[in-house]
Parts: C-alpha cells; structure tokens; sequence
C-alpha cells in the first residue's frame, strides 16, 4: 500500500459546483496544499490519497468558489441609508459629494472598508473591485480581514480631500501599488470615476499607464441617460464612443453600470473584448434603468456582477446581485430562459476574476487555483427540497446560508462570523461615525 499524500486541509460536501466546467459534483472533496486547490475528487477516493491535516465535514452544504464583487466604493459603507430615494445626479451632487468633502479622511476609509468587507466576507464574497479616496487606508483594512483586494487607482479631474488634481491623484495611486507590489491579495485598476468627471487630457495620460503597466481600468459609463445628454452637450459625442476615440476600448476595460447602449454599442464592447460590471439594485434604486445583460452576453461580452457602493444599494450581497439580475433579464427581454442560474452564479464569480485579469487564480474551483472557497448550508427548513444546488443559490437561498469561507485555504469565517474582525468593536466604530456625520 502507498504511502498518502499530505494535504493542509480536506472539506467535504454534499455538493461542490466548480463553476467550470458547468454542472455539480455530489459527495466529493477538495483538498487543499499550499494555500491552493490540489484536488477534486470522490470522498472514498480521498481517504486512500489524502492524509490532510485539517478534515472539515458539510454533508449539507455546497462549496462554490468565493464570490467577487466587481463594483464597490467599499468605505461608503459609512454612508449606508444616509441619502435615499433620490435620482443619481441629485444625490450626488447635493448629498454625497459634500457629505465626502466634510468627512473622507484615511480613518473613515479604513473604518468603512472595514465594515465593508466584514459584510461581503459574511456573505460569501472574497474579492472585491474598489474605487474609492485613500485607497492606502482600503487595502489595509481588506489585509486585516484576510479579503482579496483590487484597489482602484482613483482619477477625477477636481480636487477632494485625498488629491488636489489629476496628477496628485495618478501619484498617489502607483506610489501605493509599487509598495504594494509582493502583497498577496492586493491588485490594482486604474479607476477614472466617469467619463463626466475626467476630461480628455487625463483620459490620454490613464491610457499610457494602461498600456505600459497592462492595468484594467474601471469606470463608470453610460449610467444614466442624463450623463449621455450631458456628454453630448460637452463633447459632442455619447461617452462609449468617445472612450473609444481616447483609444480606452479593449480587454483592460471594466465598463460599470453601460444602462443605456444603442446595438451598436454593444457590439463595439464586444468587438473590442471590455468588460461590463452589472450593477442591478444600484440602477433600480437610482432609477437609472435596467442595462441589456442579455443582449450583452449574447453578442459574448463578459458581464460580473457588482453591489456598487452601500449608499445606493445598501447592502453588499452578491446573493441578492444574482437573483435580481437574473429575474431583471427574464422580464427585460420576456424569455424566462434569458440568464439562467447557472450564468448568473458564473458571472458572480469567474466573470469577475476573468474581468480583473486574476481567472488564473480565482472564480472557479479547480486544482491549481487560489482556494477561496464558500460553504452555503442548504439544510435550513425555508429551502427545502433541493433538486438542484445552482437553482437553489440563485433563487432560493441568501447570504445568511453562507457558514464559512475560505480565502487561500484559510478559514475566514467561520460559524457565520470573521475571524479577523472584531464585530462588536466593528459596531460600535460605525455608531460613532454615523453620530458624527448625522450631528453634522
Ligand atoms: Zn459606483
């Protein structure tokens, strides 16, 4: 008889969905070595092959890869119910905006990306794509809490309280990625907010960092129908296609929200290989529409999913993000078979990672890859039966089912709460900002 292979950790299931390929393994496990997936395989076939040192047994859960959150501002979290029922230009011009100026500072960023990440954590999210000020104070607090980072390199062309002018902001920006470069878990897009706050000669300066540095850049485009009136009043063009006259189209491009696109749009982001960060509770509740997933991902544009910000949202629930998305697709076009589970949970976690350039680590499990990985307990009464697991995760059930989760093999969360974050003292910090921002 040969001698067992070592493995970290060992978890079964009754359920794994690898993502990729498509379909569900039953009653199989995944061993994990060095912080990476080493194997997929039977349970019977494990206890002969497999000697881990950790064996987590969940006969009543399914395994799915760890979610990714392709949209956030993760430290508006602060700001969570603090302006609602509002239309977008309105709520931010009037609320948010002087809301940020008064009180983003690195101990509000750090606070609420905190908060942020203890939420998407609970939740099942491992991997969150982050525009936000003071992205130094973002990263620090998604490495507390052992959470995958891609921290936006903010551009506007107006001063805040984090830089004075675009300049000041591409500065800050890659002064932090070249010190963040050997830190596991942190990535970086170029992140210019939106094609009405940053003007063409900044777009041309992100293209040469885009290029040379091969960075994703994310941002918003095509959200409202009034940012495109507005953009053809200043630039005589809709923003897509000036996008694309600055040369900004192609397979580094995260588009997020692209609500309203004419056919021809859509075929320009497919033809050219961007990305779109579908963003559906922040367009419902912004009234800013409902974007064409469906037609997107017909003409082969890869879509993730995204929660956007917790001050248009307000939650940060990629569980809620597929349901909606998929029941929105189904009524949008009047097929019931437009975005089926099975696409919806993709696009929350391998068309994230394919859309941040990491699919060779994350979004699927699959030996090789980083093991982030979620449990969700499928054995509670208001779930019951279960005939199909996918089904189940878009449909039926929600973040709260999510029992632990894995990041690089460690165990996160665990019982339904972070390991690394201390909630009740994670409590009290947001009671205390929401007093100072409500005493004013
Ligand atoms: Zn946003």
């Amino acid at each position: 008889m040969s001698a067992k292979d070592l493995a970290d950790a060992r978890i079964d299931a009754g359920w794994i969905i690898p993502v990729e390929p498509a379909g569900t393994l039953a009653e199989h496990a995944l061993i994990v070595r060095d912080g990476r997936i080493l194997d997929l395989l039977p349970q019977p076939e494990a206890d002969t092959r497999y000697a881990p040192a950790r064996h987590t047994r969940l006969p009543g859960h399914v395994l799915i890869p760890g979610l990714v959150n392709l949209h956030t501002h993760a430290a508006m979290t602060l700001l969570r119910g603090y302006a609602d029922d509002r239309p977008l230009m309105v709520w931010l011009r009037e609320h948010i905006w002087p809301a940020e100026n008064r009180w983003v500072s690195p101990e509000f960023v750090h606070d609420g990306t905190l908060l942020a990440c203890a939420e998407m954590l609970r939740g099942g999210i491992t991997c969150f794509n982050d525009m936000y000020f003071f992205p130094e104070a973002a990263v620090e607090a998604a490495l507390q809490a052992r959470m995958r980072i891609a921290a936006g390199i903010i551009v506007l062309d107006f001063p805040t309280p984090y830089a004075a002018d675009p300049d000041g902001y591409l500065q800050k920006g890659m002064a932090l990625r070249d010190a963040c470069k050997e830190r596991e878990g942190v990535s970086f897009c170029l992140a210019p907010h939106a094609p009405y706050t940053v003007g063409d000669r900044t777009f041309e300066k992100l293209l040469v960092y885009a290029e040379q540095l091969d960075l994703p850049v994310h941002i918003h485009v095509q959200e409202t129908e009034d940012e495109i009136r507005e953009g053809i009043a200043n630039h005589g063009q809709r923003p897509l296609p000036r996008l694309r006259g600055l040369g900004l189209l192609g397979p580094n491009l995260i588009a997020v929200h692209a609500v309203h696109l004419e056919p021809e749009e859509i075929r320009l982001l497919a033809g050219h290989g961007c990305h779109v960060a579908h963003c559906p509770t922040s367009n419902l509740k912004l009234a800013s529409g409902i974007a064409p997933v469906a037609a997107l991902l017909e003409a082969g544009v890869n879509v993730g999913l995204g929660s956007d910000g917790a001050a248009s949202n307000n939650r940060l629930d990629l569980f809620a993000e597929m349901r909606l998305a998929a029941l929105l697709a189904k009524a949008a076009t009047g097929r019931a078979e437009a975005l089926p589970a099975g696409e919806a949970l993709r696009m929350a976690t391998l068309n994230g990672a394919r859309a941040l350039g990491l699919e060779q680590d994350l979004g699927s499990l699959a030996p090789g890859k980083r093991a982030d990985v979620v449990a969700v307990d499928l054995g509670g009464i208001a779930i019951q039966p279960c005939y199909d697991p996918v089904s189940h995760l878009v449909y039926s059930a929600g973040r709260e089912q999510v029992s632990h989760v894995w990041v690089a093999g460690e165990p996160v969360v665990e019982a339904g709460a972070c390991r690394f974050v201390d909630e009740a003292e994670l409590a009290h910090k947001a009671q205390s900002w929401r007093h100072r921002i409500a005493g004013g």
